[in-house]
This record gives C-alpha cells, structure tokens and sequence, in this order.
C-alpha cells in the first residue's frame, strides 16, 4: 500500500473513466465493444475553434497564462452569461479552470470546511461526493427516484437543512438522469435557499446547451441568490471540447480571490492555447451547438424507445444532457452460469463482458437500482448496443 495518505484512500475513482478505461482495454484486445460509459460528445470540436488554436500557436501563447485566465476569456465568458442567461457578472467575478471539473473543486475545497455538510440532490454525478470528502466534508445525499423523474422538492432540501450545512450542488440538465429542473421547481428551491443564507449554492450548469424543453433556467436567475451562488459552466459538451479542458466559476469577488489562491498553487492559469479556442467558442457562431443539440435529441429518442422494449426497464423521458438511466432492478437477483446479477454495477460489469456494451453502473451516482447509457454515439451503435444488450439480459435467468 505504500504510504497513501488516509484522504487518498477514502477517495473512490471515478467509476466513469473506470468503465471507459475497461472499454477500451477490451477493445485493444481486438473485442468489438459498443461504449456507451464515459459521457463525451461524439463529434471533432468545430473547425474554426480549431482553426483559433492553430493561430494562438502561430501568435506564440506559450508563455504562463494569469491564474484566473486570460482577462478577454473572462469577458468572454462574462458576456455569454449575460447574452445567454441574461446574468450580470463582471469579467472580475470569472475564474478560468482546468475543466468544469476543476472548477467545482476549487469551489469546494475554498467554501467547505472539515465537518461541513454538503447536500447532494441525488441520482448526481459520481465526482461531487468525492470532492467534498476531500474537502473533508460530510455529503448528505437527499435522494430523488425515478418516481419523481429523479428531481428533488423544495420541502426535501428544506428538511435536510442542518446547522452544519454549508453548501448544495445542484445540476440541471444532469448528469446521470437527463432531468431538468423547471423556472418554477428552480424557484421553490430558491425561495428555501434564500431564507438559509449559510448554504451556498453550486450550480453545475456544464449541460446547458444540451436541452429538449426550451429554454436553459438556473437558479442565479433569482437576484436574491446572487451572493450566495456559483455558476459552473464550460466549453466540453457544448462545443465537444471535452479534451481541451477549459471550464469557468462566475460567482461572488470572495469566491474569486479564494479560488484563484488555490488555482496559483495548484495548477497555474489553465493551457494557454486552449484558452484561445474556448474565447472563440463562446464569442463566435453557435450554429454547430445547435446542430449537435438537435442529433442529440433525434438519439435520445431512439434510446428511450429500444429501452422501453427492454423487459424489466423502468425508463424516464430525459430532457436534456445525453445520459439514459433507467431502473434495472428487475434483474437484481439473476444469474447466468457464475455470473451474478445482485447491483447494478454487477449488472454494468455483465453488460460489458457478456453483451460488449460498455456503461456505468448506478452506485456511484447514488442510485443502486438504475444504470447509465450515454448516448453520445451515433444511432447505428445505439441500435446494435440495444441489440446485444436484448441479448444478453434474455440469458439471465
Ligand atoms: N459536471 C458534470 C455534471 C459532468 O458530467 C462533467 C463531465 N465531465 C463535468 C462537470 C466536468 O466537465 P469538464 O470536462 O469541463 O471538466
Ligand atoms: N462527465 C463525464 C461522465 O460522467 C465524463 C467523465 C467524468 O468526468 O466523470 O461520464
């Protein structure tokens, strides 16, 4: 074991790159697998983003980049939520990052202190409860079933609310259920948030783009929340730029400062040249979101309607993002030859080795009896999964 320190050892890894590293290790091995477990569009970044890059190249953006990012990105970004989402932060209240995922970290770790309780709507993605142990935090998942098309009420997060809570991460469209949150759900939580001005609000808004419904809504949308939020936004899944690692917090000026103390030690301003692209992915034309919007829908279609054809699937309609998550636990319990079906990551695991479909199992998103499909992959490979997937669980008995 070596010398890993405790808070190391209590981390889970990422049960999402987990499965897409198994994936592709079974690929290598020449095994024909359809993945459908990591979550990343399927598409190149667009050509002029690229195009950016090539010239930040060219124009010499090799040198360190200030810790919170270049000031054009951060105005950049301040514009698209003010263009976009109708919000008023200054490029001052922008912190660059490496990823969205950096950025709620760093949030995490300047706000939560040892003991702190964090509330997790939950289904959520596997990364929040890890970042807030590290954090030392304590999570506190408040859960949402697919009977309540896996959203939380207002009155759950009231009735969760302790003296020790400090802060809510909240996600809409989410990561693994595809629900999204309504202006009036948003606004009943709000009402409760605002009357406990102890819990700060993170609000992971990395699959705005990705929407069926209309409309992105956020809950920095209500003025009376404005000092107690932080927006997490980014350029991966809406521009299929999952690789070059840029994400933004808006938030308050305190927040601005902590994060950026910890951004100077830990990781420097994020890559330079990436920072070029991302400028003109918020700045420039945005008919290609669209377009990837509307494949990702004509997909979520066709997911939803094989799923449904699955015995023993329980399917909900998600609105946004590119995640399926249906209930599974019929088969919970089943068994072909040594294989033994008692969770869903059993379930996921037999998936991978008996079918060759790569997804996640629904534990580490907090939801045991349910698994992931991403659908970021083209509707042939959705069909042919779907296909094996029928397959295999009719051998389970
Ligand atoms: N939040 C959620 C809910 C996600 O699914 C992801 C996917 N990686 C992230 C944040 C992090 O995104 P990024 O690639 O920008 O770090
Ligand atoms: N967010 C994606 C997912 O959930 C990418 C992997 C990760 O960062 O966890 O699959």
């Amino acid at each position: 074991m070596g010398q890993i320190s405790d808070r190391v050892m209590r981390l889970a890894a990422s049960a999402t790159f987990a499965m897409n590293q198994k994936s592709g290790e079974l690929s290598a091995q020449g095994i024909d697998v359809v993945n459908m477990s990591v979550g990343e569009p399927d598409f190149n970044t667009p050509d002029y983003i690229k195009q950016a890059a090539v010239q930040a190249v060219e124009e010499n953006y090799s040198k360190y980049s200030p810790v919170a990012g270049y000031m054009w990105l951060r105005k950049a970004c301040s514009d698209k939520l003010k263009r976009e989402n109708g919000l008023d932060y200054q490029p001052s209240q922008i912190v660059v990052s490496t990823g969205a995922k950096q950025a709620l970290c760093n949030v995490v770790m300047a706000i939560v202190n040892p003991g702190d309780e964090v509330l997790l709507p939950s289904p959520c993605w596997v990364s929040y409860p890890e970042m807030v142990k590290l954090a030392g935090g304590v999570p506190v998942v408040i859960k949402a079933g697919i009977d309540q098309d896996f959203k939380v009420t207002a009155a759950q997060i009231e009735a969760a609310i302790t003296p020790k809570t400090r802060a809510i991460m909240i996600c809409s469209p989410s990561n693994p259920t595809g629900s999204v949150y309504s202006r009036e759900e948003l606004e009943s939580i709000a009402k409760v948030l605002v009357k406990n001005p102890q819990v700060f609000v993170i609000s992971d808004e990395i699959y705005e783009h990705i929407n069926f419904i209309g409309s992105h809504n956020s809950l920095a949308m209500f003025p009376e929340l404005k000092d107690q939020i932080a927006v997490i936004n980014g350029v991966s899944k809406a521009y299929a730029m999952t690789g070059w690692r840029i994400g933004f917090m808006a938030g308050p000026e305190w927040l601005v400062k902590a994060c950026n103390k910890l951004q100077g030690q830990y990781t420097s301003g994020t890559c330079s040249v990436a920072q070029k692209a991302a400028q003109v992915a918020f700045d420039g034309p945005q008919q290609d979101v669209e377009n990837m919007r509307r494949v990702f829908q004509t997909r979520r279609d066709l997911i939803v309607s094989l799923a449904r054809e699955i015995p023993g699937f329980e399917v909900n309609m998600p609105q946004g993002a590119f995640y399926l998550f249906p209930k599974c636990d019929y088969y919970f319990g089943k068994k072909y030859g040594d294989k033994v079906i008692e969770n869903s990551d059993d379930l996921a695991m037999y998936l991978l080795e008996v079918g060759h479909v790569a997804t996640v199992g629904g534990t580490s998103f907090g939801a045991p009896e349910c698994i992931r499909f991403s659908y970021a992959t083209s509707e042939d490979k959705i069909r042919e999964a779907f296909r094996r997937i029928a397959e295999a669980l009719a051998k389970l008995q």
